[in-house]
């Protein structure tokens, strides 16, 4: 008899974009006129930049060859990518690492949902409330779920800021700039956790998917930026909103020498080698072709041309917050992230004003309650979009009553 792992049975039943795509679908089967425009899932609109195309066609060409071609390439990732983060990313912030601290992955959603492997069935993580979903479900289905997380509130009342515990909590996911609320964690905040960490023999898994939505000079863009987390911080870097990579799939985790955890007699065991022998396990590297994509944001054309798209999803993140905030709304976020997380007008669930807005305006935004308990009363907006559909969606806002 295959028993069947029952962890997976305490998950909801469906991711929550597949959620909301079902619920579009739904509409538009009965409407098909309605042009629908979303501000919902965290896609990307703007293509790849020229420096990304021509380095893509330069890889494809090397594989039509069989002096260049290249078959399995390094699971960890080639140094050509390691070596071009440390020197563009990393040592401009003052951030020293080498390169087998870095992993060359397939985006941040899978490093974040596997990195839980490393750890004790039975620790304790702590994941802010609303939260990106899967570090739930990716702790869910290896075990940990009911006594062993621990939800920690960021609502309106607390700026969005996690209260550091009161409490031994092994393992804490941070995520900022944070998805969904669109707030950031100065670098004084930032200590705190890292403070906190280090007491506690804790390890800090930290998402910095979208570091480059940072304007703020102040705001730290990656945790090593402070004293004392390469002891205790495992991050996590996607090229998917940097750079438009979300259907070409790359991205990078770095897991310090210096980082390490117990075993049950008291030994300390260096967490880059067993992540290492995982990803050697288990994943058989980027392609090549995605990894000299990546390369190329770090020229300088590179560099010109992501911070010029990037700028274009801010100037939408601006206008949605300037015009959401003139109609009323109570709006967080879209200052340092392309985030806005909005209260709910009086009255309104999550989901009923995500219903509102998509029978009334057309216009998909994601419901904050499918996020966590303390999403209940928001709903995130993404600024994605065309400068045209934003404007679109936003000049319907405004037409409704609220
Ligand atoms: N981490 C956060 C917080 C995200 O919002 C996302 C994507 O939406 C990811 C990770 C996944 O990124 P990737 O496309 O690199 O897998």
């Amino acid at each position: 008899m295959s028993l069947v792992n029952e962890n997976f049975l305490l998950l909801t039943p469906n991711y929550l974009f597949a959620d909301i795509a079902q619920k579009v679908s739904a509409y538009k089967a009965l409407h098909p006129e309605a042009d629908i425009i979303s501000l919902g899932i965290g896609d990307v609109t703007q293509p790849l930049c020229p420096a990304v195309i021509e380095a893509m066609h330069r890889a494809t060409d090397e594989m039509a060859s069989a002096q260049t071609f290249r078959g399995y390439g390094p699971e960890c990732g080639y140094d050509f990518l390691r070596e071009a983060i440390v020197h563009n990313h990393f040592l401009p912030r003052g951030v020293q690492l080498s390169i087998d601290e870095i992993f060359i992955g397939d985006g941040a959603k899978s490093d974040t949902g596997n990195i839980q492997e490393l750890i004790h069935h039975d620790c304790v993580i702590g994941v802010t409330d609303p939260v990106y979903p899967v570090y739930v479900d990716s702790n869910a289905m290896a075990g940990r779920a009911g006594a062993n997380v621990v939800y920690m509130p960021c609502n309106a009342e607390n700026n969005f800021v996690p209260q550091i515990p009161d409490r031994h909590i092994d393992v804490i996911y941070l995520c900022y700039p944070n998805n969904p609320t669109g707030t950031v964690l100065t670098a004084q905040q930032l200590q705190q956790w890292v403070d906190y960490a280090l007491r506690n023999d804790s390890i800090i898994l930290y998402d910095a998917a979208y570091q480059a939505f940072i304007t703020d000079p102040s705001i730290p863009h990656s945790i090593y930026e402070i004293e004392g987390a390469r002891k205790c911080a495992i991050e996590f870097h996607s090229y998917s909103k940097t750079a438009g990579f979300t259907g070409v799939r790359c991205g990078y985790t770095i897991v310090p020498h210096e980082l390490s955890a117990t075993t049950g007699d008291n030994r300390r065991i260096p967490l880059n080698h067993l992540w290492e022998r995982r990803q050697c396990t288990k994943f058989n590297g980027t392609s090549y072709i995605s990894q000299r994509a990546a390369e190329a944001i770090y020229t300088p054309e590179g560099k010109e041309q992501v911070r010029k798209t990037i700028g274009y999803y801010m100037q939408n993140a601006h206008h949605m917050l300037a015009t959401l905030r003139s109609l009323g709304h109570e709006v967080y976020g879209g200052e340092n992230a392309p985030y806005l997380w909005m209260r709910t007008p009086e009255g309104y669930s999550s989901w009923q004003y995500f219903d509102h807005l998509l029978h009334n305006a057309h216009v998909v935004c994601t419901p904050g309650v499918g996020f966590g308990p303390s999403g209940e009363g928001y709903v995130r907006f993404t600024a994605f979009g065309t400068h045209e559909s934003t404007a679109k969606a936003l000049k319907r806002i405004k037409e409704l009553k609220n």
